[in-house]
């Protein structure tokens, strides 16, 4: 019976124990643990109400790796799926190399102190994982994850070369609030507010945040929203594991009321992650205004619309010209409905449940540190359709392509 260690109680961590729980054949013994048990119990017992499955829950600081691994070795866990934030990745895989245990996450390494992301801190552990024989699979959410592995299927069936890609993820939902991020604000917003960097002929060109942008019509009726270029920790592995794409970039829809509150919050100096002294403290703004904005995994509640995510590309197949694209709808009441949460948590949830999936079945353990693409795409495609994340394919001519006609694809 396979056992899992599922670290971070937030509003992705309550997604994956749910979904998690609802497959029990792989998924046999679940320990949910966070630095504030009392979120973790809370997640239980909505578990338990919800599937009737009992999961167990521990305290623990991920920051420290010696106490991770003691609780690895407690649980007897295979696999870690680190849902904390991405300033743990580091030490957690450093208690799985000394637990003995299996290693996954949702999103990249990122020091608490410079708000930079890079694959380079957890590629380094390369070496240290395939000598000890253990597997870790970085980037099991939707973006990154789903659109890693959306382009290593459409490379499979569809391409002989893929010479552009774009990311293009629309959240055409309305939570009510006047501010609010849908997955940790802290990181949200260090997200966001980074220079834009896309990959045009052999390296990234960096240009001002949010500062190109157009609208974007999703298909099956969601909508028309502006969407803005950005830089996503996806583009550096997907351009390094497919080296024919000539341009990469990712573009994320903003409303222009989240954009207003952005703007007043950066010049008022809300965003800054340097410490400020305040009544004999010092405090990081951006980690005060976490504290006052809504929590994330709370907008459940309230939040109505859909979001979709998905992949446009261009390239050739048998020589000759092609172009498509490959996207997810997914309903944030429906969400709600089934695990209770928002539907940002939930795509990011269940391709964590799915990557896990893959791993403790053999399909992706390999040992090593593996991105999404470089592992068979369809295993996991698959279970997409079937844990609630269908997506559709439609080719495209590349004049469509080029000018992201994609509600008018055949
Ligand atoms: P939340 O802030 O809601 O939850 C984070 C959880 O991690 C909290 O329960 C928090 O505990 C816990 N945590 C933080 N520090 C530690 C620590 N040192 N030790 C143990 N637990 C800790 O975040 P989200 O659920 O919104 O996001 C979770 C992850 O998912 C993030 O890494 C985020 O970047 C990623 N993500 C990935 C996406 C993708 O598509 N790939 C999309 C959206 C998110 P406490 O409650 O005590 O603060």
């Amino acid at each position: 019976m396979n056992k899992v260690l599922l670290i971070g109680a937030g509003g992705v961590g309550s997604v994956v124990a749910h979904k998690c729980a609802m497959v029990p054949e792989v998924f046999g013994e679940i320990t949910l643990a966070s630095r504030t048990k009392a979120k973790c119990d809370a997640i239980a017992a909505e578990v338990k109400s919800r599937t009737g499955r009992e999961i167990a829950t521990a305290q623990v600081d991920a920051d420290d790796s010696a106490q991770t691994a003691a609780l690895i070795r407690k649980t007897g866990a295979r696999l870690v799926i680190n849902v904390a934030l991405p300033y743990q990745d580091l030490a957690i895989m450093d208690a799985c190399l000394e637990a003995g245990c299996d290693y996954m996450d949702t999103a990249n390494y990122e020091p608490k102190d410079v708000a930079k992301f890079e694959y380079s801190w957890q590629w380094a552990y390369q070496d240290r994982f395939a000598k000890a024989g253990l597997a870790a699979l970085l980037g099991s959410g939707f973006d990154p994850g789903v659109t890693n592995v959306f382009t290593a299927w459409a490379m499979k069936h569809h391409f002989d070369e893929i010479h552009t890609l774009d990311i293009i993820d629309v959240n055409g939902g309305n939570h009510g609030k006047a501010f609010a991020t849908n997955f940790n604000p802290e990181i949200n917003i260090r997200e966001v507010t980074a220079p834009c960097r896309h990959y045009e002929n052999g390296g990234f060109v960096e240009t001002g945040a949010m500062s190109l942008h157009q609208p974007f019509t999703c298909p099956d009726g969601v909508g028309t929203y502006e969407i803005y270029r950005m830089y996503h920790e996806e583009l550096e592995s997907l351009v390094k594991h497919f080296p024919s794409i000539r341009r990469a970039q990712f573009w994320m829809s903003f409303s222009p009321n989240y954009l207003k509150h952005l703007e007043v919050l950066q010049n008022v100096g809300m965003t800054r992650i340097d410490p400020v002294r305040f009544q004999g403290v010092d405090i990081i703004p951006l980690q005060f205004l976490k504290a006052v904005l809504p929590d994330p995994g709370d907008l459940g509640k309230t939040t109505k619309g859909k979001t979709c995510i998905g992949n446009v590309f261009t390239g050739t197949k048998d020589g000759q010209p092609k172009a498509g694209y490959i996207y997810n709808v997914c309903d944030h009441e429906a969400c709600f409905a089934e695990v209770g949460s928002q539907a940002i948590s939930y795509t990011t949830g269940v391709p964590a449940m799915i990557g896990a999936k893959q791993m403790l079945s053999g399909d992706w353990r390999k040992a090593g540190v593996w991105n999404m693409e470089q592992l068979d795409p369809d295993g996991f495609m698959a279970d997409l359709n079937v844990h609630g994340l269908p997506w559709k394919w439609s080719d495209l001519t590349p004049e469509q392509a080029a000018g992201f006609q994609v509600a008018q694809a055949p």
